[in-house]
């Protein structure tokens, strides 16, 4: 992980419908979204200098922000525009892009009426999430005692900020067992996905995944669901104790930042990196660098 602070690169940063120097692009500390948490955001993955599946992020960025009560104000065209700009400006090939969304300072009472909205799209170059090899290896999971609440508990389908506290404390917690992440359950007991990743099963040569319920429906787990059913395999979208984690001969995760990622062992049971993963991971990788591909 680079040492550079976020706060303190070069650069310009897209904010509020204009490009400003990186060091400049600060909100107020009294913020309504920082102290209340009204936030959301997006990442997404530039390849060979073209974003991946832009407009379906930022349709889920306003998604997001309508399920805290808030409107982007900004088109989905406008934002793709905007962020195109910012990928160019900052001469990425291989990156990764941020458009965050908050409620401004104009008040202070928990209730959110009045704030005005504030939109920033920053990007970096950034080829992997985790260093080294583990991409071709696998990395190791640690099961947290955080779980994933449920949806009459807290807006679990938004990508909001507010919800990364639960994954935050996750992954400190794995990471201090000596794990590479978390993996969560949902507030029933079942799996769910990991910090910033969807997860996958495979048993018998077929994929099983947990149904999108209590957590995000990520777009890349949409993706590689697809890919897996034009590669003629199985697909089982249910409910999954963890028990049956002991059944699975090969896991992965997905996401954005992610991709395919073989896990290797989860709280210490280990895995190999099957040939479903192998195979999955190769046909997101060519859909993602192949050219056109949006
Ligand atoms: N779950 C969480 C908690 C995430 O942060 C992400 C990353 N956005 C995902 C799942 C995967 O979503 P996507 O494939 O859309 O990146």
């Amino acid at each position: 992980m680079t040492s550079v602070p976020f706060d303190d690169r070069d650069g310009v940063i897209w904010l509020d419908g204009a490009f400003v120097p990186w060091r400049d692009a600060r909100l107020h500390v009294l913020s309504h979204g920082l102290h209340y948490g009204g936030g959301v955001f997006e990442g997404i993955r530039v390849y060979d200098g073209r974003p991946f599946k832009s407009a379906e992020h930022f349709r889920r960025f306003h998604a997001s922000a309508r399920e805290l009560n808030f409107a982007v104000p900004h088109s989905v065209t406008g934002l793709d525009a905007a962020l195109e700009e910012t990928v160019r400006r900052q001469g990425i090939a291989d990156g990764y892009v941020r458009p965050v969304a908050w409620r401004g300072s104009e008040q202070i009472a928990v209730s959110g009426a009045g704030t005005s909205v504030h939109v920033a799209i920053a990007a970096w170059e950034w080829p992997h999430v985790f260093s080294g090899d583990a991409h071709s290896r696998g990395i190791t999971l640690h099961t947290s005692r955080w779980r994933r609440p449920s949806p009459d508990t807290a807006p679990v389908r938004a990508k909001a900020a507010s919800l990364y506290t639960i994954g935050t404390l996750a992954r400190d917690e794995a990471e201090a067992a000596g794990c590479d992440d978390a993996l969560l359950l949902d507030h029933r007991g079942h799996l769910a996905e990991a910090t910033g990743a969807n997860l996958f099963l495979v048993a018998g040569g077929s994929l099983h995944t947990p149904i999108a319920d209590t957590f995000l429906d990520g777009i890349t787990r949409q993706t590689v669901l697809a890919l897996a059913r034009d590669l003629g395999i199985t697909v089982h979208e249910r409910r999954i104790r963890p028990g049956e984690l002991r059944d699975a001969d090969e896991v992965f995760l997905t996401g954005t930042a992610y991709e395919v990622q073989p896990v290797r062992a989860v709280d210490g049971h280990a895995y190999e990196v099957g040939d479903v993963t192998a195979m999955l991971s190769k046909a997101y990788t060519e859909l993602t660098r192949s050219a056109g591909a949006r």
